[in-house]
């Protein structure tokens, strides 16, 4: 059957766990079965196999060009001085996959030490997996690291190639505090999410259940009743008849919010989305392909598009937000161009310059990733508005502009 076609004993030992919870149990939500199918310490599907880049299950823009965490490094370059260089910051990634993205930007980092010279920088990773903590403990160390440190929150720690002190945790919480510059690509979207289906009856939530005429097969239900997530996730005003909500991402931006109105900052996260107008969105990946989100847990990437009006409104209004904005408006907005013209002109071979065309068309053509991935930022509310702007206008200077987003929208 379909386990079968996943491959090895292995591969069916999270359904076999699933089946026996769900026959003991009953239904579980979406949000747990997604959990357990991601992050289950001994079967999840990011503990085990990772699934991030060209033999994965799914790639990303930083493992199609190095050009992507490029821009990214320079938006935080940017915005460290637009703040008035401080003199130390923490660069903290949630979920950095293969540790690609901050690779590039610890390259920019030291392409650019004369402007960011005297500025303490260390970098503190959020990864919940041990083997792809344990990839970038290569990419970034070379393998030097030493787990378990002493006297620290962190699991683990290294020096990077360029000399930058490296930190992993598990959860954001463990991370100390400080000016800090955060970044989440595609990590929201790997998040728990609960699914709603308005019926005539009112608001029920999709469950997951075994399927009692076939073995080890599941399916989806609806709750008889409401349910304590549907009572509280869903809006009285809200129009759609099917509704996602990630409460895992809500509480994630509460913290970089409260993080970065308490200790300053800024939040950069890029992730497939919408603003809150989208149904059904949650589904699979394996080897590139759609994946029935139900068959062979843990063998299959889960994922479902961001909500970022959500996270807008979870940020409460201790920062400022500015997005969603489009993947290829933002990175234009950084110069992906010009940058794309130096590569060319500094690549004698026609491979690689068919490659350099290639990733762009990759990150920016709409019918790619230009148009379903967003930008979306966290900022001091001062870094946007003068505190006291509305008694003197004109006595105060222009704040320098927020680089990525040509359109400055205050909420
Ligand atoms: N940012 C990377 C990887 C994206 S895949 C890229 O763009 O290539 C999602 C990442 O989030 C993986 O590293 C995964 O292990 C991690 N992850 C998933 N759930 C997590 C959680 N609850 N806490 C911390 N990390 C998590």
């Amino acid at each position: 059957g379909e386990a079968e076609a996943a491959g090895g004993d292995g591969d069916r030992a999270m359904l076999r766990h699933l089946a026996r919870k769900l026959r003991a149990s009953g239904p579980v939500t979406v949000a747990e079965y997604m959990r357990e199918a991601l992050t289950n310490p001994g079967q999840g599907y990011y503990t085990r196999r990772g699934g991030v880049g060209e033999s994965g299950d799914f790639i990303t823009s930083p493992e199609i060009s190095q050009v992507f965490g490029e821009l990214i490094g320079i938006w935080y370059i940017s915005e460290w001085m637009a703040m008035g260089k401080p003199n130390t910051f923490q660069l903290v990634e949630l979920g950095p996959g293969r540790g690609t993205l901050t690779e590039d930007i610890l390259r920019v980092f030291k392409q650019l030490a004369s402007v960011l010279s005297k500025c303490d920088i260390s970098v503190h990773l959020v990864e919940v997996s041990p083997k792809l903590s344990e990839i970038q403990a290569v990419m970034l160390t070379g393998g030097k690291v030493q787990p378990n440190p002493e006297d620290e929150s962190a699991y683990m720690k290294g020096i990077s190639k360029t000399g930058i002190p490296i930190f992993w945790y598990r959860d954001i919480q463990d991370v100390p505090p400080g000016y800090s510059f955060y970044l989440a690509h595609e990590f929201f979207d790997a998040l728990p999410i609960h699914k709603f289906q308005r019926t005539e009856k009112g608001w029920r939530e999709v469950l997951v259940d075994i399927d009692p005429e076939v073995p080890d097969q599941l399916r989806f239900v609806l709750s008889p009743s409401r349910t304590p997530a549907s009572q509280n996730f869903i809006q009285p005003e809200e129009t759609r008849d099917h509704v996602e909500v990630c409460p895992e991402a809500g509480v994630i931006v509460q913290r970089l919010a409260s993080r970065i109105e308490k200790d300053g900052g800024a939040a950069l996260v890029a992730d497939y989305g919408h603003d809150g107008t989208k149904t059904d969105t949650f589904r699979g990946f394996r080897n590139h392909k759609l994946h029935d989100v139900l068959s062979a847990p843990g063998t299959a990437d889960l994922t479902a598009d961001v909500d970022f009006s959500y996270l807008r409104k979870m940020a409460q209004g201790k920062t400022a937000t500015l997005g969603p904005i489009k993947q290829r408006e933002f990175l234009k907005n950084m110069g992906i161009d010009l940058r794309l013209q130096v590569l060319l002109q500094n690549s004698g071979d026609t491979a690689t310059r068919e490659q350099l065309l290639h990733s762009y068309d990759m990150l920016m053509n709409p019918e790619n990733m230009g148009d379903c991935f967003h930008f979306f930022a966290l900022l001091p509310r001062h870094r946007l508005v003068h505190p006291d702007k509305k008694d003197k206008p004109e006595s105060k200077s222009p704040l320098p502009p927020v680089a990525g987003f040509n359109e400055l929208l205050l909420k």
